[in-house]
């Protein structure tokens, strides 16, 4: 970080400040020029408020010049993370497809599409029981009663389930839910975050509707600052002015983010356009760019469906995206779960 200062300070502020860097743990190197005085500063700069330092009233200007997220940035921890589920892994080359409906509704629809999902290859089963929905008229989700459907359904298929929390409220009734999504209107919920950071759970944190991969990388760092290192990144599309898909998948987002970070990175090609013949596609772009993962919708009968029917695969073209999931995954030399 480079601290740039107004011209001809006095002395004794600039005395002070070098005193309070001294304090935070920071060396730093002055230098003095004839119109501008620079110090820069060394050491761990990530805990460093440089907004309390813009505040000063000799500091001209404050210039970051490496990234303020540690814990999650590559250049700490060079190796991809590997994140363990028991029998399935994500990361380092281990691919993980995540499927099922947008919510949970029946007994009866959530274990015909564990079971498709499951038979068309899928190693993760998804399904909201607390539902983020902009309108407080539509469907909610079934709550407590989703988790406990969504067990039972891994109960019969063994697949390991993934389901959102929206509030730290429910917390304790996600014990048993293997991967804990927090959606994109969360992103920065940091109170949640930082009690995820304390859970070990492994955490799906998915990119906010119009947040910067930087934003992205240190909410993940709330989580890992807390001491779970678990988390995988979701890019889910982002708000832009294009209207013909719900959100533009930012593609470049998976290689940026897997150069800044060696966390795994999985892509979510239903939320990012809303249109199911797409979703084929964006699989392959999001595989041949170097994603871990995919999470795609699918409901036995999409036309019913009480939330994200629209975007849904049905089972059989989720069979077929599979298929074409399966081919790439080999080209890339990516290994199931
Ligand atoms: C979801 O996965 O069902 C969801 C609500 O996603 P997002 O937070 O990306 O909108
Ligand atoms: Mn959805």
């Amino acid at each position: 970080m480079i601290v740039i200062l107004k011209q001809h300070p006095e002395t004794e502020k600039v005395n002070q400040l070098l005193h309070q860097l001294e304090e935070w743990g920071l060396s730093h190197h002055y230098s003095q020029g004839t119109l501008t005085t620079i110090i820069g500063l060394i050491g761990d700069t990530s805990k460093v408020d440089v907004d309390m330092l813009q505040a000063n009233d000799i500091v001209e200007t404050v210039k970051r010049v490496s990234e303020p997220y540690k814990a999650a940035n590559r250049k700490f921890h060079p190796e991809d993370t590997v994140i363990d589920f028991g029998n399935v892994k994500i990361g380092g080359g281990h691919f993980g497809v995540i499927a099922g409906p947008c919510s949970v509704e029946t007994p009866e629809q959530v274990i015909a599409v564990a079971k498709a999902v499951k038979q068309s290859g899928a190693n993760f089963l998804r399904g909201g029981a607390f539902k983020p929905r902009t309108s407080p008229y539509a469907f909610q989700g079934l709550r407590a009663e989703g988790l406990e459907l969504l067990m039972e359904a891994r109960k019969e298929t063994g697949l390991p389930i993934v389901s959102e929390i929206m509030s730290l409220e429910h917390l304790d009734l996600f014990a048993d839910v293997d991967f804990i999504q927090v959606g994109a209107r969360n992103m920065q919920n940091f109170e949640l975050l930082k009690q995820l950071g304390h859970s070990g759970k492994p955490i799906l944190l998915k990119r906010g509707l119009a947040n910067t991969l930087e934003e992205f990388l240190m909410s993940a760092e709330y989580i890992m600052a807390g001491g779970n290192e678990n988390v995988v990144l979701c890019e889910r599309g982002i708000r832009t002015f294009e209207t013909m898909t719900r959100n533009t998948l930012d593609i470049s987002a998976i290689p940026m983010l897997k150069h800044l970070s060696h966390l795994p990175v999985i892509v979510d090609p239903s939320h990012a356009t809303g249109i199911p013949w797409l979703v084929e596609p964006l699989s392959k772009a999001a595989i041949a760019a170097g994603a871990d993962g995919v999470m795609i919708e699918v409901h036995n009968d999409p036309k019913k469906a009480l939330c994200d029917g629209a975007q849904s695969l049905t089972p059989a073209q989720f069979d077929d995206t599979m298929k074409t999931v399966k081919r790439y995954m080999q080209f890339e030399e990516k290994i199931f779960g």
